[in-house]
């Protein structure tokens, strides 16, 4: 109960036969809101896409939903809420689990409304973890970004190997698994000279930092090219035959649920093709 001076007596103490109300000043303290988080949320002004969610400002806070659902009524989208949220953003639409949040399979469908700036720096961190934070670090003068090639250099363990990638192979890695069939995550870092990715491309989410499945790609592709070549010969029919077969192992991305090791695993069938690609290049 506050005094009329706004003051709630916070204890009491005794002095000689006497209680003596010890006050203290109750003031509101504003609720804290991560720097990140407000300057997201003033970003979206009316509104703002990331990634593969389209965020609105209405009367009463905000609304998200899947991008492709931009011109669908409410009365068509299932209501979702914060808690299913990072449900919904682990798996694709037919069930299978999503290892990567920036993958393009995200499922649509859905409508979330929330209240406040806090509530939707919660949903965007479910749906995309570090993304809002991430997206912070990359408008500051001096960006976070690693340098790929001290990256793979301080690997150890199983990965130590990926420190022995040339430039062609981090360059033909980089390109087949953060390309965006597979990651509409904005690669900012940098390794063989390549150009980084263009929001105009993917999206504003960026990567600062290799991921798991590229280090995990860098590291079959040392140790699958040190293995004994064997020289193919195939007629222009045949390469289109293969061209066929290896884009069916990319459709689907990287939701389907094989690793790595798997012969038809998409960013090999990416790499491959990128070799039969570039070989068709040379020969014209
Ligand atoms: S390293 Fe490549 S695949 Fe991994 S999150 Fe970054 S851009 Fe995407």
């Amino acid at each position: 109960m506050l005094d009329r001076h706004g003051i709630r007596p916070a204890a009491c103490a005794v002095r000689g036969e006497y209680l003596v109300a010890i006050s203290i000043p109750v003031r509101q303290m504003p609720p804290f809101l991560n720097p990140a988080v407000q300057a997201f949320t003033e970003a979206v002004k009316d509104e703002l896409i990331f990634v593969q969610v389209l965020i609105r400002v209405e009367s009463n806070g905000f609304s998200l939903r899947h991008r492709s659902d931009d011109l669908r009524s409410d009365s068509d989208l299932a209501d979702s809420n914060l808690s299913n949220l990072r449900r919904l953003a682990q798996f694709t639409a037919d069930g299978r689990y999503r290892p990567l949040s920036s993958a393009p399979d995200l499922v649509s469908g859905w409508r979330l409304s929330v209240s406040t700036a806090e509530e939707l720096g919660e949903a965007m961190e479910r749906l995309y973890p570090g993304g809002i934070a991430d997206w912070y670090a990359a408008r500051s003068d001096f960006p976070p970004v690693t340098i790929g090639r001290e990256f793979v250099s301080r690997q150890s363990g199983r990965y130590r190997v990926t420190s022995e990638l040339t430039d062609p192979q981090a360059s033909e890695v980089t390109r087949a698994c953060c390309c965006s069939e597979f990651c509409l995550k904005r690669r900012l870092w940098t390794i063989a000279a390549l150009p980084v990715d263009v929001p105009r491309d993917k999206s504003v989410f960026p990567c600062l930092e290799p991921c798991a499945l590229w280090l995990d790609f860098a590291r079959w592709a040392v140790v699958s090219d040190r293995e004994e070549r064997r020289p193919v010969s195939v007629s222009s029919g045949e390469a289109a035959t293969l061209k066929m077969a290896l884009n069916r192992c990319i459709d689907g991305g990287v939701s389907r649920g094989e690793d790595i090791p798997f012969p038809g695993h998409p960013h090999r069938a990416a790499r491959l093709l990128q070799r039969l690609e570039s070989q068709d290049d040379s020969h014209s």
